[in-house]
């Protein structure tokens, strides 16, 4: 596992020779392309990972421990005397503590299987950090994460700084029918991006916790999808009661589908990239449904259609975007290695999550402020049918 500086130099050196010589041997070009992987491999071998990723390197870590306590104990470095009790645990906990605070981030070949997610991202994965305090405080390292956490961070504290503005508007202002109304998908965005923000800043403490919490976070994007429908559905379909339950159970009911699938254990695995996509993207796109509707019986030109089905398309174009970068994992897969920490196709996505929904958020603010002008509907809303 521990090269040697002089054979990590001199591998280097014949790889820097290759270099030199590509002008007249072609066959060299490919032979100094894998010799620098090679001293990728070894560069990384030398900071290595010290947190156990595989059995054999916990049964490592706890042979280490017991040294380190040997030698503390023999060289008087830990005072027995303070330690007197529990001396064996304390001090455990003293040198994991150590271990947590000094972990290095790892090659993607380096983790284990439950953690191997994008081959195209290599280097400066988070090793398993079976600790809530470590994985909490490396939001604040640089790793394959860091972006990831971060973006959907500051959107959840955007949209609860939006949310608690709305909210706490005077009744006169905004009614408190408005509020619920938007409430729904002030909880959906906030659910939504809290959760992911809690699965990327987790997920490597450990299998279990990991698996939870992927869970958690599908769940969150069916509630953003679905607590974008309601004000939306709500304000096309002020006045026309019956089709606005039909919709508004719908969506629902392919709520309740998607977060049963999401719950699905095998669904989190990396292979199953495309069909995660599929299901989003597939209940983002029933709106097309209501949206036809909407613009067959209002006139699609009309001005309530504009401000209702215009900015939807665009919410629409930026969901759709943002999958295809998450599907797809494009840039990395044609620069692999070199999206390792910025412009991923992960964080691109997450922006695009936190564009498309405060378009949302604009779109069914004219949309609600559009039906507040127009003011009651003309007929009770139970004569109005299709
Ligand atoms: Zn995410």
């Amino acid at each position: 596992m521990w090269e040697s500086d002089s054979d990590t130099g001199s591998r280097s050196a014949s790889s820097d020779g290759l270099r030199r010589r590509q002008g007249w041997d072609p066959e060299a070009e490919s032979l100094a392309s894998q010799m620098d992987e090679l001293d990728e491999v070894l560069a990384e071998e030398e900071d290595g990972c010290p947190l156990p990723s595989t059995p054999e390197d916990q049964h490592l870590l706890d042979a280490e421990m017991a040294e380190v306590l040997k030698a503390g104990v023999l060289s008087d470095e830990i005072d027995l005397g303070a330690l007197a009790h529990n001396a064996a645990e304390q001090a455990e906990e003293f040198v994991r503590k150590v271990w947590e605070a000094s972990w290095n981030v790892c090659h993607f070949r380096h983790l284990p299987r439950w953690l191997q997610d994008n081959d195209y991202l290599h280097k400066g994965h988070r090793p398993p950090l079976p600790s809530f305090s470590a994985c909490f405080a490396s939001i604040f390292r640089i790793h394959t994460e860091t972006g990831n956490i971060w973006t959907h961070l500051l959107g959840c504290v955007a949209f609860i700084g939006v949310a608690i503005y709305f909210l706490s508007r005077p009744s006169i202002e905004i009614q408190m029918q408005e509020k619920m109304i938007f409430g729904v998908f002030f909880i959906g965005a906030i659910v939504c991006l809290g959760f992911s923000f809690a699965y990327h800043t987790l997920y490597c403490h450990s299998e279990m916790v990991g698996k939870l919490f992927s869970k958690l976070d599908y769940c969150g994007i069916a509630l953003l999808i679905m607590g974008s429908f309601v004000p939306w559905l709500y304000y096309s379909f002020y006045c026309h009661y019956r089709p606005k339950i039909i919709y508004l159970s719908v969506v629902v009911v392919l709520g309740i589908l998607s977060i049963i699938v999401s719950l699905w254990d095998r669904f989190s695995e990396p292979r199953l990239r495309p069909l995660r996509a599929g299901v989003f993207m597939g209940f983002g796109l029933s709106g097309i449904v209501p949206a036809i509707h909407y613009g067959i019986t209002e006139g699609w030109f009309s001005q309530v259609s504009k401000a209702s089905l215009g900015w939807l398309v665009l919410m629409g174009l930026l969901y759709i975007l943002g999958a295809m970068f998450y599907a797809l994992r494009v840039p990395e897969r044609w620069f692999p290695g070199k999206c390792d920490i910025w412009f991923q196709s992960h964080q691109i996505f997450h922006v695009l999550v936190i564009v498309a929904a405060f378009v949302h958020y604009h779109g069914i603010s004219e949309l609600a402020s559009y039906r507040v002008t127009v003011g009651e509907c003309s007929m009770p809303p139970s004569s109005i049918a299709f």
